[in-house]
Parts: structure tokens; sequence; C-alpha cells
């Protein structure tokens, strides 16, 4: 095999060896985004070897791309991402075929570009891309490694509708504070890289489908980037799901809103006219205690519609970290429920008096 010195450190591991190099080499990756997520992930792909990766990315590259999508240089300001980051790729490794296209993912492409690959990375930042792209990898019997940053927290996860759960057994539409791409939103340069290199790590193991590597199939990780505290939920498969049978609706480009318009502080939050409270937490630490005058509602409780909410100009639903009562706002809003927004970071960062018991 050519090249054999350059896979030394990774030939070596006994999960990985020549033949485990020989997959990776024989395998191709399609990378839909070359972005932050995709900066970070397409050099250890390209680095390990993957036989070919193929860019999808429809934009040039813009200056304040550079504060994270490592892949570009000033020299690329104006550049179409994915020709420059091509360009990088070839030289980081000119053993794999680096093929670069400058396009959009939509409905009359994506079907062929998913076939045409083994597995997908997602490294979009919109969520009508996401459900396109999870819907066909589903329907297609593609793996697809999800990730996805919101200004300092992160998820990822391995979408494989052959062995587990799709992206809509989790969400079956798209949450409404967990919205990606805002250009008025931050995001935390590094952050983005963790998670495209964890994307990186998965997408490996996948191809490498040695036995005592364990993916992310049915398991999401969740990452705070303000305190580095990690949490992994397991993802049921859902019955009756839509993605899994491969009959749900694309999801409209305006279907969705920017966390920050949702995403309330607490000092905003308890100056609110007329807001009400909701604690999206089980009951037992609502009892543990709350934010005074709130009322409870658990999530749980949410999913069967929001019977008996007390009339209120805002809801501020908030949860310990702010997860939960994203959800919730998708829920309450999806019912038809107005003025709903939610305490970002939930009771972690709330800094006023608690009361306890019921
Ligand atoms: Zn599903």
């Amino acid at each position: 095999m050519p090249g054999i010195d350059r896979y030394a450190r990774h030939t070596v591991l006994p999960e990985i060896g020549p033949e485990g190099q020989a997959r990776l080499a024989a395998a191709r990756v399609l990378c839909v985004g070359a972005g932050g997520l995709g900066s970070a992930a397409l050099p250890y792909l390209v680095a390990a070897g993957v036989g070919t990766v193929t860019i999808l990315d429809p934009d040039r590259v813009d200056r304040t791309n550079l504060q994270r999508q490592v892949l570009y240089g000033e020299r690329d300001v104006g550049a179409p991402k994915a020709g420059a980051g091509a360009a990088r790729l070839r030289d980081l490794n000119p053993d794999v075929e680096i093929v670069a296209m400058e396009a959009r993912l939509d409905a009359t492409n994506v079907d062929e570009l998913v076939r045409s690959h083994d597995l997908v990375l997602d490294g979009s930042d919109n969520y009508p891309t996401k459900y396109l792209l999870a819907d066909a990898t589903a329907r297609l019997g593609r793996p697809l490694v999800y990730g996805s940053v919101t200004a300092w927290e992160a998820m990822v996860t391995v979408f494989d509708a052959r062995q587990g759960p799709c992206l809509r057994c989790l969400f079956p539409q798209p949450p409404q504070g967990w919205v990606p791409n805002c250009s008025e939103a931050g995001v935390f340069g590094p952050l983005v890289g963790i998670t495209g290199a964890m994307q990186a790590g998965e997408a490996l193991k996948v191809l490498l489908a040695d036995p005592s590597l364990r993916t992310l199939v049915g398991r999401l990780w969740f990452v705070d980037g303000r305190d580095l505290s990690t949490r992994q939920v397991a993802i049921p498969r859902r019955s009756g799901c839509e993605g899994c049978a491969g009959t749900a609706a694309p999801v409209a480009d305006d279907a969705v809103r920017c966390a920050v318009d949702l995403a309330l502080d607490a000092r905003t939050a308890v100056s609110l006219e007329g807001a009400v409270f909701v604690d999206v937490r089980e009951p037992d630490e609502f009892a543990a205690g709350h934010v005074p005058g709130a009322v409870n509602r658990p999530l749980s409780a949410l999913r069967g519609g929001p019977h008996g909410l007390p009339a209120a100009a805002t809801y501020v639903l908030y949860c310990s970290h702010g997860v939960r009562s994203r959800s919730a706002v998708a829920i309450l809003e999806s019912a038809g429920v107005v003025g709903v927004r939610h305490l970002d970071g939930g009771l972690a960062r709330w800094d006023g008096e608690l009361t306890a018991g019921r």
C-alpha cells in the first residue's frame, strides 16, 4: 500500500491495523457543509486516508468565518469554500480523492449524493438541510454523523436507521430553540472544532466497524462549553416515526426561527410585564426549589397539550440547563401558544432567589 508510513500511528492500533486502514481507503464520505464543523472534521478524515471525500458547500469564505473555520486563510476570503477547502486538503494528503462541489443540498440532488457515498457527515448549519439529509440517509440506509452547535452548546450523534433511531425519532420537527445558524448569534470557535473533530472520530469508527469501537448510534452526546459539562442521553427509536418510514414531508425554509429570539437571560425575564414562569422539570425537582410564583408543567405532561396554563402575555419556560425548556418551547408553539420564551441556561444560570416546597 503506498504511503503506509503516513498511517503508522493508526495501523499500530489493534482496533485499526492494516485491515482497518484498507477499509478507510475504500470508503467514500460526503461532507455536507464546509463551515466550522467541516473545517474541523475534514482534515481528520483526509489525514486518516479515507479514500474519497466529497465537499459540498454553496458558500464563499467570508472574513467573519475565519474566527472558527480554520480550514481557510486570509487569501481565501471571497473564494468558494468547496474549492478552497479542497486545495488545502489535497496538500494535507494527496492520496485522497477530494471532490469539490459548489452546490446547495436540495431535494433534486440529495438522493444521488447520499447513494453514491458510504457515510455522510452533517456539517450544515440550518434545519431544512439537516432534515433533508436525515430523511434521505434514513431512507437510503446510509449512516449520518450529526453535529450541531449553538453559541456555547453542542451535540453529536450517529443516526443509522439500519440499527438505530433517526433524527425524527429524536425531534419529529425542528426544535425551535436549537437553530444553529443565526447570523446575529455568536458561537464559541473552539467548541465548533471540538464538535467537528468528534464527528470525524465517529465517522472513522463507523467505517472501521471494529466491534470494540462503540459509536454514538442511539446516544446523543451533549457538551456545554461554558463549564465543559457533558451528558449522554439515550435516543430511543420512536414507533410510527415518519423519518424511519421514509414518509416525512420536507422542512420549509422559513419553519424555524433564530434561537436568540426565544432565549432570555434571567434579568430580562423577571422584568417582563405579565410574564408567567413555567417550570418544565419533574414535580420532585420543582419541589426542591423553583422560581417564585412559577407553575409546574413537566415536559412529559406538556407533550399532551398546553391545557391548564394560566393566561399570560409571556410564558418564560425554564428547566435545569435550558435543554428541556427549549423542547417545551417547540411543543407550545406547535400547539398555537403565543408569547413563549425560555430561560437561557436554565436554573444553572439563575442568580435570583428560589422558593422551596409547593
Ligand atoms: Zn426515526
